[in-house]
């Protein structure tokens, strides 16, 4: 409890934990804000907290996450993600080797997207309290003048671009909960997207729509893109992406991977004419190599969202009505 009192182990704690793995001249400055430079364009900001069960998983933990999430929801507004914040809320008796673990996971995954974390809080909670940490990250990023890029621009002939296997993210959290270990390689996609996401923007100037189809999956992400622009939109089961571990573990627990969460994947709506360049842009990085156009926007007064089945159908993809999986971020 006392690393959590703003006395010495607290300032112990900052020093040899957070200081050590995330240090930067904005963050050094110490005082109860940081003050931060002149930027010209207009302001991104997204938060986000993090409470995933388990917090070490295969492919990430709850500090890569945090960093991802919050990384790829200012990315999705166009916007280069440029500081980041992060808030701690610790039970009491946490392992500090853990935390160390977590802290310095959320220093790579900062350097690899090129965003710095520049201010961040601390408080530990009795035992019983939290259920060992919960993470809290806002971002800051800047948007290019011009750029308008939102749920409301998909227009109908525009085609609907996914960077690659939906539901790794989903499927992989839920085959390691406690009572439920499933024998998988399977990991989840937790990646920062800004560099692919700056890549599709270099190659065209229409890009409409930017969304990371996280809690909900896909079906609920285009159902909330349709809703927005009023149009429907249909999209191929068999161009969808799909693990052959994720097809099988749904299938064995009755779930759909269409709702099941991503972490590291984008929907990118795009005008048709620069459908193939922005497919191609996003085929070259590493996030995007099994990127695929999965269908298109259509108009439909309806907004609803069909998936063409293999032999010829059409089925509707609703908004999900039930309990979606709990603390899956
Ligand atoms: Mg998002």
């Amino acid at each position: 409890m006392s690393h959590g009192s703003g006395g010495k182990t607290t300032h112990d704690l900052i020093k040899n934990i957070f200081y050590k793995y995330f240090k930067n001249i904005y963050l050094m400055q110490g005082n109860d804000s940081t003050v931060l430079p002149k930027i010209s364009g207009r302001l991104a900001v997204t938060t986000d907290s993090f409470v995933i069960n388990p917090i070490f998983f295969n492919g990430g933990d709850i500090g890569k996450l945090s960093v991802c999430g919050t990384v790829n929801d200012i990315a999705m507004s166009g916007a280069r993600p440029l500081y980041i914040t992060a808030g701690f809320i610790i039970e009491e008796g946490f392992k500090i080797s853990n935390l160390e673990r977590i802290v310095k996971s959320m220093a790579q995954t900062a350097e690899e997207a090129g965003v710095i974390i520049v201010t961040g809080d601390t408080k530990v909670v009795e035992r019983g309290a939290a259920d060992g940490i919960y993470i809290n990250t806002t971002g800051v990023g800047e948007v290019k003048d011009g750029l308008s890029i939102g749920g409301a621009m998909a227009k109908p002939g525009d085609k609907i671009i996914i960077n690659g296997s939906i539901g790794d993210h989903g499927v992989a959290i839920l085959s390691q909960r406690n009572g439920m270990e499933f024998e998988t390689d399977l990991q989840s996609d937790c990646a920062p997207l800004n560099k692919l996401i700056s890549d599709v923007l270099e190659v065209s100037e229409n890009v409409r729509v930017l969304r990371d189809p996280t809690r909900g999956g896909l079906a609920t992400t285009l159902n909330e893109i349709a809703a927005q622009s009023g149009c429907g939109m249909v999209i191929s089961h068999e161009k969808l992406p799909q693990k052959q571990e994720v097809k099988g573990l749904c299938e064995a627990l009755g779930l759909d991977p269409l709702y099941m969460a991503n972490e590291g994947k984008v929907i990118v709506i795009v005008s048709e004419e620069d459908s193939q360049k922005v497919l191609e842009a996003m085929k070259k990085s590493p996030n995007g190599v099994d990127s695929q156009i999965i269908g298109e926007v259509v108009s439909d007064e309806r907004n609803v969202v069909y998936l063409e089945t293999g032999i010829g159908g059409k089925r509707i993809i609703n908004v999900p009505a039930g309990e979606l999986l709990p603390r899956i971020c």
